[in-house]
């Protein structure tokens, strides 16, 4: 069996029941957007565009990208090649990016996944959500979007139900995306003066840790305080560790003509669908199960692998280089790791 042939049978698919299904995100004002696509290196080709959503459901038919992603900025002149100038990006949403390293407990190699880093880029996203942008932000839930981001990832984009907030911070240049980021990432945090949201954080890690917190609970002068501390460098380390917590990806903050997966599309190193997750459904989401397109669990390959591969963990089974059989999802998670393999039937 033509190896090549079968994948992109498995992501046509794919695409066909996400579309007929209307679960492929289509960007809004999409005529404004670029996008992109990928075989084999994760952007072959960018500055595409599409007049309509019609004309891009039938060219994801078509042509059954392996990555498939659009522009968070909107343009002028989305297919024009060159930088944001000759684009004329007049619009762009806010998305976080965070893509995680395998953890220490992994027994993997670096560019495998097993629950345990997926785990860890699920909490990150979870605090990211529930200790800035919730509280320091003033968002909702309703005001995020979120999706796993087909890897060791989730997206999170702020799209503020309050159109008036949407619109002010749509319009942010980049050194307002830079403050929003920095930020987050403790960047600017002055000891000397410490603002209420990271005071919070940072309390509640001391707490943790079994740090006295009652005078870092009153006075904005940490500096201060720490230095007379016997524990000063314990402390220190502890917002050392604090400061980075979250993996983000700066870039996705920061380019004016950054590219992201579709909502909803297939990851091309994993076959994982680029899931939409509602917060609600954050805690339990497994994206070994959850983001497994169903059709792909019901058709089976006998297989000979030809190279040592790391065990991979997907829907309920366990798949290792002795595997004979597997499902859809493994040929795609296997391929798309570049794993020497044949398809015998
Ligand atoms: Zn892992």
């Amino acid at each position: 069996m033509d190896k090549l042939n079968e994948i992109q049978n498995l992501y046509k698919e794919y695409y066909s029941y996400a579309i007929k299904n209307d679960l492929l995100e289509v960007p809004e004002g999409i005529e404004y957007r670029e996008f992109g696509y990928g075989y084999f290196k994760k952007v072959d080709n960018r500055n595409i565009s599409f007049k309509d959503e019609e004309e891009y459901k039938n060219w994801v038919l078509k042509n059954a990208p392996f990555h498939l992603y659009k522009s968070l900025s909107y343009m002028e002149f989305p297919d024009k090649s060159g930088g944001a100038n000759k684009k004329k990006v007049f619009r762009r949403e806010i998305a976080f990016d965070i893509d995680v390293h395998k953890t220490n407990k992994c027994r993997h190699s670096d560019d495998w996944v097993c629950d345990k880093c997926l785990n860890a880029a699920k909490e990150q996203a979870i605090y990211l959500i529930e200790e800035f942008l919730m509280p320091d932000f003033g968002l909702s839930k309703e005001d995020l979007q979120i999706a796993f981001s087909g890897n060791r990832g989730y997206h999170i984009y702020i799209k503020p139900k309050d159109e008036e907030i949407r619109n002010i911070i749509e319009h942010y240049e980049k050194p307002q995306r830079r403050f929003f980021i920095e930020y987050i990432l403790g960047k600017n945090l002055n000891l000397n003066k410490v603002g209420s949201g990271w005071r919070r954080r940072l309390v509640k890690e001391f707490k943790k840790k079994r740090i006295a917190t009652k005078q870092f609970e009153k006075e904005e002068n940490w500096k201060k305080i720490i230095e007379k501390r016997k524990n000063k460098d314990k402390i220190y380390s502890i917002i050392n560790e604090t400061l980075n917590k979250l993996e983000l990806d700066e870039k996705v903050m920061d380019d004016d003509i950054r590219l992201l997966r579709v909502i909803n599309s297939l990851h091309g190193y994993t076959g994982f669908i680029v899931k939409e997750i509602k917060y609600k459904e954050l805690d339990n989401f497994n994206p070994l199960k959850d983001a497994i397109f169903n059709g792909f669990n019901k058709k089976f390959y006998n297989v000979k692998i030809k190279q040592k591969v790391d065990k991979i963990n997907i829907g309920d089974e366990i798949y290792s280089t002795k595997s004979k059989e597997i499902p859809a999802s493994v040929l795609l998670f296997l391929f798309g790791h570049g794993v020497d393999f044949e398809i015998i039937g």
